[in-house]
């Protein structure tokens, strides 16, 4: 590929090296498309699909070292919004701790096209992850780990196996946090002690939908993150958060769900079943029941009880995907660029022979 052609005005570009053209424009990535047929969902859906693919490309040439991308601008060279709205994830993909300037560079060619390259570094380099499909709990809520904490818990995580087996089974029970909890249920109406929720406690009103889809969807998300911790954590699911009119009150009301509903063994097999064909796991040990589900009474209502899905402790990572992370490599074919997947195995191999050369 001696030059690029721009795929809106057909100018050519032979220089940096190994650029291709993106399929979308500037405009379409920031969302300032100023195409009067279309409503401000469909600018914004056209906008997260450019970024993704974006995303994508850049992930991709981080972990083939080398390339650029040739990005056309219907003329407005509008490069603040691109650093607000593009620039701050880009920053993320970086898998070591390169300053931003050693990695990429971005200017414009002409008043039309804006290149983004990423430069060529020498060395081994751990990969760049797009996506690791996997999360981890913080006081807020759910986050996505950066690349620098993933490979810490990776390496914790084959640290302590290796030092002592037994400590595994020490992670196991419930967490000092969470051991108040079930009975904090019953004095919710009393308003002596309410419930709360913290790093390893979640609560989630019951729409009435069908259950077991519910709790499950629900939980899926915080099996990856409260198998993480030790003592695990539990997902309560009939527990809504009080509103007055519609307001807030980040006051939590127990609820319940109709018992007749909920049968223990049933939902717990389901879990774990969908936990199986949706949820990829890497570990040395196999993980047992990763779940386990519990009726907890309501007192003020015998018909209710709310349910307790408790998140047990593993001794590795369970993923929100069947796939683990995403990460893609670049190919340079006659035909352009191919943006290719990367197998999780590859990743786990990448990352032990990293650690050989970088940590031990
Ligand atoms: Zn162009």
């Amino acid at each position: 590929m001696a030059d690029s052609k721009c795929l809106f005005c057909e100018v050519r570009f032979s220089k940096p090296a190994l650029l291709v053209p993106f399929q979308h424009t500037l405009e379409k990535l920031t969302g300032t498309s100023k195409d009067k047929t279309k409503g401000k969902a469909e600018i914004k859906d056209e906008e997260d699909e450019a970024k993704n693919e974006f995303f994508k490309i850049i992930n991709s040439f981080l972990n083939a070292k080398e390339g650029s991308v040739l990005i056309h601008s219907d003329g407005d060279r509008n490069i603040d919004l691109f650093d607000q709205k593009v620039d701050g994830r880009l920053v993320t993909l970086i898998p070591d701790n390169a300053l931003y300037q050693d990695v990429y560079e971005r200017s414009f060619l002409d008043d039309n096209h804006l290149y983004y390259r990423v430069k060529p570094r020498s060395g081994q380099r751990p990969l760049s992850i797009l996506d690791f499909n996997t999360k981890f709990a913080v006081s807020k809520g759910l986050v996505d780990p950066t690349q620098g904490q993933m490979r810490d818990f990776m390496k914790h995580v084959i640290e302590e196996e290796e030092k002592s087996p037994s400590f595994f089974e020490a992670y196991r029970g419930t967490a000092v946090l969470e051991k108040d909890q079930p009975a904090m249920l019953n004095s919710v109406e009393s308003g002596s002690k309410p419930f709360r929720e913290n790093i390893c406690t979640q609560a989630k009103a019951y729409d009435q939908t069908d259950l077991k889809e519910f709790c499950w969807k629900k939980s899926k998300p915080y099996i990856s993150a409260f198998s993480k911790i030790p003592g695990g954590g539990s997902v309560y699911i009939g527990i809504a958060e009080d509103k007055t009119g519609n307001i807030a009150t980040g006051k939590l009301i127990v609820k319940g769900v109709n018992a007749n509903e909920f049968d223990e063994q049933e939902m717990q097999e389901e879990l774990l079943r969908r936990v199986g064909m949706e949820m990829m796991h890497i570990g040395r040990r196999e993980p047992d029941n990763v779940i386990e589900t519990e009726a907890l009474p309501v007192l003020s209502d015998k018909s209710s009880v709310v349910i307790q899905i408790k998140v047990n402790y593993y001794h590795g990572i369970y993923f929100t995907s069947l796939d683990g992370p995403k990460l893609f490599t670049a190919k340079w074919k006659h035909s352009g660029l191919e943006v290719a997947n990367i197998d999780v195995n590859i990743w786990l191999k990448h990352l032990n022979s990293w650690w050989e050369l970088h940590v031990h």
